[in-house]
């Protein structure tokens, strides 16, 4: 049988990874700054989370959502304390669209609306209850027989509010820094606004920190960089460290009743004990300090490479934009610096998204093969 061949594939199979560092199988070493995505929190098979996760599956791995489960409870509990969103409560499930399918089914079973408001350039997934966009076309993407999507451009508050008066919207989904999309993100200004407008319209905020969340812009959400409070904030990619989990924080004046939302695999042992073992190694590891101190280090840096006309993002979810498309450029550093980074829907950004663990002497190191590229592709 073939693989359905939907992604471009570079030539390169890992077969061994530790923190930052990815082996393949002719024994070479790849620097990881792109981390799958955003998913390698913690680093590769960290080995706290790894023995962590070896003694859950020894123990029990799975269980259905209608038997207590003492570790989800763990898992809530912890992400309040590293949140500071302790009235909040946690649904649990396996990825990032899911937790935005849920996100907008619960605004939309509380405020009995439908339409929902997105903006240019966001990711929110592929499942048909998400919103998506491809080569910067946008998907007026049905979510339901009875869901829509309009987008908007960031940062125009008018708009927004235009679309709100008119009744029918059920939520907000916006993400604090766009990952896909290439990094743009709203101003404080506009989030702060945001907030009051879905108040003052009694329409669902939904903070969609699948990528941007769990410590990687330098505070546990980088929506708390604008000192809001979003009604519904949803979480996946790092909070497992490559175990497939996601959830969304409710705000507690959203009333729960038994049925509203489903899941098989969501909460599983499993996927409890290797999100605690990340929020475990966060914390002890002072790894959102390392993210603000290494994102300065990285500021700095960088300048020295003339050809960059902007540094974009928060945090470690970085990227570096010239005036041409970087396709060529990423592939040289993977394939003869021997170091991963990634792409976006803005050709000609390239997108840095270490594990939270990466030193500045790694950033240096970064630096060095980009320089020799640019002068090599000369
Ligand atoms: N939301 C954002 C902001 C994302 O970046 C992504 C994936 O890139 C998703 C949702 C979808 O997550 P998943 O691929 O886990 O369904």
């Amino acid at each position: 049988m073939n693989l359905f061949d939907v992604y471009p594939l570079y030539p390169i199979t890992p077969v061994k990874a530790l923190d930052c560092i990815i082996t393949d199988d002719k024994g070479i070493e790849y620097l990881d700054l792109y981390s799958g995505h955003g998913v390698i929190s913690i680093g590769h098979t960290q080995p706290d989370y790894v023995a962590k996760v070896k003694a859950q599956l020894d123990n029990l791995s799975f269980y259905s959502n209608a038997i207590q489960n003492p570790l989800q409870v763990e898992l809530a509990e912890k992400l309040g304390k590293a949140s500071g969103l302790t009235d909040f409560s946690l649904f649990l499930c396996s990825s990032g669209a899911e937790a935005n399918e849920n996100a907008l089914k619960v605004a939309s079973f509380h405020t009995k609306k439908s339409r929902v408001i997105a903006f240019d350039n966001s990711f929110h997934g592929r499942t048909s209850a998400a919103v998506a966009v491809t080569d910067n076309k946008k998907i007026v993407a049905p979510l339901n027989a009875q869901q829509a999507v309009t987008f908007l451009p960031l940062n125009q508050i008018d708009l927004v509010e235009a679309e709100l008066k008119k009744g029918d919207v059920c939520a907000v989904i916006i993400e604090p820094i766009q990952g896909v999309g290439g990094l743009d993100q709203g101003t404080t200004e506009f989030f702060q606004a945001l907030e009051k407008v879905c108040k003052a319209n009694d329409v669902v905020l939904i903070l969609d920190e699948v990528q941007s969340g769990f410590g990687r812009s330098g505070k546990f959400f980088a929506h708390q960089f604008h000192n809001i409070k979003p009604d519904i904030i949803c979480m996946a990619k790092g909070m497992g460290n490559g175990f497939p989990i996601g959830g969304i924080l409710i705000a507690p004046h959203f009333e729960a009743s038994y049925g509203l939302l489903g899941t098989t695999f969501g909460g599983s042992h499993l996927a409890c004990a290797a999100s605690i073992a990340v929020l475990d190694i966060i914390e002890r590891d002072h790894l959102m300090e390392n993210a603000a101190k290494v994102e300065a280090y990285f500021l700095e840096a960088i300048k020295v490479i003339p050809e960059i006309i902007k540094v974009k993002g928060r945090g470690l979810m970085l990227g570096v934009e010239f005036d041409f498309d970087v396709n060529a450029l990423r592939k040289k550093m993977i394939i003869e610096k021997h170091i991963f980074t990634g792409g976006s829907n803005n050709k000609n950004l390239l997108r840095i998204l270490p594990p939270l663990t990466i030193t500045t002497a790694a950033i240096d190191t970064f630096i060095v093969a980009l320089q020799e590229s640019l002068a090599e592709l000369k």
